[in-house]
Parts: C-alpha cells; structure tokens; sequence
C-alpha cells in the first residue's frame, strides 16, 4: 500500500468588496506554512497563522489612496 499523502487544505478566497477597497485574497502558503492574505489592488500582505485573523485582516482592510495612486502610475506607464 502506498504511503498516505496528507494534502493541506488550501483555501482560496477572494473578498470582493465594493467601494475604493480592493478585493483580498487569502491563500494557504506551504512553503511557509501561514495564511496569506493580499490586497489585489494596493498589495498590502499579511501572513498569519490563523486564518480568522486572515478573514478579519480582510474585512478591516483599507487601501491606503497614496499607494493605490502610485500603482495605478507604475502599471500605466507599462501598460504604455
Ligand atoms: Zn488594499
């Protein structure tokens, strides 16, 4: 019988959310063994081992306008 191979859970989340907010993603990281919860519009990161903190992370998260503001440049002048 072939060793079991245990699997991690590996929650994706995206929280969309309306408003100047961007969405927020929460992976499983493996290789670091935490929550990675990411903002797809600002990139603001967290790493947590719990993942209710990653969900509150989410829920209470604001994009700061300035750097929002910044990316939105950088990627239109690639874009360009
Ligand atoms: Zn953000």
């Amino acid at each position: 019988m072939a060793n079991a191979k245990i699997v991690p859970l590996r929650p994706h989340l995206v929280l969309a959310r309306p408003g100047q907010d961007g969405p927020v993603s929460v992976d499983w990281d493996e290789g670091r063994r935490m929550y990675v919860a990411a903002c797809e519009r600002c990139t603001e990161t967290l790493l947590t081992e719990r993942l209710d903190q990653a969900h509150g992370w989410a829920d209470e998260h604001r994009c700061d306008p300035e750097l929002v503001a910044l990316l939105t440049e950088i990627l239109d002048r690639r874009a360009a």
